[in-house]
């Protein structure tokens, strides 16, 4: 009698990763930990694409975001339908972009 067997894929079973996810705690500590600087406003960043979003966007710009309810201004759109949601939340949802 002859089992043809196949070894199935062995997807199915991981073996022996019973590797737990690292768990990382942010502390924030002093300046120390900011590395990154806007030359402008001396601003410190932990990282750096938050340094370049602040350098390209924010920093040196008007706020270019308007609720079209109260005219509260922020350089950013989430900012502004975030309070838009809980300050107007009978209003539609939408901003005024004032581009510069
Ligand atoms: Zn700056
Ligand atoms: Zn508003």
């Amino acid at each position: 009698m002859i089992c043809k067997y196949r070894p199935g894929t062995t997807s199915k079973h991981n073996s022996g990763t019973s590797r737990t996810s690292r768990i990382r705690t942010h502390k924030i500590n002093a300046d120390k930990t900011k590395p990154f600087q806007c030359q402008k406003c001396g601003r410190g960043f932990t990282l750096k694409r938050n340094k370049d979003r602040h350098v390209n966007y924010e920093c040196g710009h008007e706020p270019r975001f308007q609720c079209p309810y109260c005219g509260l201004r922020s350089k950013q759109t989430s900012p502004v339908y975030a309070h838009i949601r809980k300050k107007h939340p009978e209003e539609e949802v939408f901003i005024f972009d004032m581009k510069l």
